[in-house]
């Protein structure tokens, strides 16, 4: 990781990333790197959900890495066989499997899970996907996200009810929107026992968390069906202090892009008010009654 002397800001070198195919931008691939029949295009398989027959989710060292070892490390995570589910259960398990053997191979690490879904989200391959880079330190942002006392987002979501700012909830955890998040439409999804770690959950947290992110996605999916851009943000601390930091996910729909102001000032313009996007995604996750 390197460092800015003139804005503090932290970056990685990652400098075969400019070799990446862009599918977005070239057109798909004869064959599909992530499909079934062409495992031999990725790098060594790591782990898998499936049997001889088979595989439902499969992961591999990324063949462009931000970051390697002995610094850190970058996995793809390939949810599906198929090009049309997006966030799945078994991918959700192996998410917090791949995790937890982060956690278990660099006890200090930061494993940083995410998922960028379209063009405009940063994605370069079609194929549903979701990544783990494993940093050796705490980004900026979530340092500052453990500072202060008490934890912000339990007092948020209790507000969030008689602010009208909540869109759904299961037993397990809810999804609401922030008054003060850098995007207007970012959903957060919060589970609902306070703990720094995504380990801490039970099964029944976890499931319940992820859940609402694929209903989330989902509805993302129906109401932008030509122009569909997500990113997928999971938060989560292994090394702060309970009461510190409240792990949790992020559902960012991309329906505009940075810009200058933007990259100028680090500060963002928000289009809508908390109440009308909490409006918006109510009404956007209706047709999936039931589910939630
Ligand atoms: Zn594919
Ligand atoms: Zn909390």
């Amino acid at each position: 990781m390197v460092r800015d002397p003139l804005t503090g800001e932290g970056a990685l070198l990652g400098t075969t990333r400019a070799l990446r195919p862009n599918e977005f931008r070239d057109g798909p691939e004869d064959r599909c790197a992530f499909c079934p029949g062409n495992e031999d295009l990725t790098p060594p398989e790591i782990a898998r959900y499936g049997d001889a027959s088979g595989w439902n989710v499969r992961v591999f060292r990324n063949k462009f890495p931000a970051i390697v070892p002995p610094d850190g490390d970058h996995e793809v995570i390939v949810d599906s066989p198929r090009h049309d589910e997006e966030v799945t259960a078994l991918g959700t398990e192996m998410w917090r499997e791949r995790y937890a053997a982060a956690l278990e191979r660099a006890p200090s690490s930061y494993p940083v899970l995410f998922k960028n879904s379209g063009a405009y989200a940063g994605a370069t391959i079609l194929h549903p996907h979701t990544q783990l880079v494993v940093l050796p330190d705490l980004p900026d942002r979530w340092e500052r996200m453990v500072e202060g006392s008490g934890c912000t987002l339990c007092d948020e979501f209790a507000r969030a009810a008689r602010e009208e700012t909540l869109v759904a909830a299961n037993g397990d955890a809810a999804a609401f929107v922030r008054s003060h998040s850098r995007f207007a439409w970012s959903l957060t999804i919060l589970p609902a026992r306070c703990a720094s770690s995504l380990l801490a959950a039970d099964a029944e947290g976890w499931n319940g968390v992820a859940a609402l992110a694929r209903d989330a996605v989902q509805a993302i999916g129906d109401a932008f069906p030509d122009r569909r851009a997500f990113n997928l943000l999971v938060y989560s601390d292994p090394h702060a202090d309970a009461g510190s930091f409240h792990w949790h996910m992020e559902i960012v729909p991309r329906v505009s892009t940075l810009a200058g102001f933007e990259l100028s000032t680090g500060m963002f313009i928000r289009g809508s008010t908390a109440q009308e996007s909490a409006r918006r995604w109510r009404r956007m996750l209706a047709p999936l009654d039931g589910s939630i």
